[in-house]
């Protein structure tokens, strides 16, 4: 294992007992200092990380470089491009479930039986003497 951290080692410098990026970029992930470096500077990192309480750093480190990455690999949204897309994959799915929803509410007035045939209205057609059933009020609209 090496003796300094990736942070360390992409800087060239001596890694203090003490460095702050040590225990949060280890040096067989040179891609995860160099992610935030270039997004945020390695010093600014370092910096933030500081002033995290220590028992929060670990995440903080993970949620930089998460979002690091994804501002190298989306530069105009970063993690937003991701929000909008869970937002409208969220917005797609509750209109789906109001449709399904609906159509849970008109089939549950088709069935049972025994309950449906009272929202029967039953129509006689007046010159042929046929039968013709006829929902009383049931109108569902699909898009
Ligand atoms: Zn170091």
């Amino acid at each position: 294992m090496s003796s300094r951290c990736a942070a360390c080692k992409n800087q060239t410098r001596k890694c203090s007992s003490d460095c702050i990026f040590f225990p949060y970029f280890p040096a067989n992930d040179p891609q995860r200092f160099a992610c935030v470096h270039r997004i945020y500077g390695g010093s600014n990192v370092g910096k933030m990380l500081q002033q995290i309480p220590p028992y929060l750093r670990e995440q903080a480190a993970n949620t930089l470089y998460f979002e690091a990455q994804r501002r190298i690999q989306d530069p105009v949204y970063g993690c937003t491009g991701i929000i909008s897309k869970l937002y409208e994959q969220i917005n797609n799915t509750e209109i789906a479930l109001a449709h399904i929803q609906t159509q849970i509410a008109c089939l549950k007035l088709q069935v049972p039986q025994e309950k449906a045939e009272s929202n029967f209205n039953v129509l006689r057609a007046q010159s042929s003497g046929t039968t013709e059933f006829q929902w009383q009020s049931q109108v569902c609209w699909f898009n």
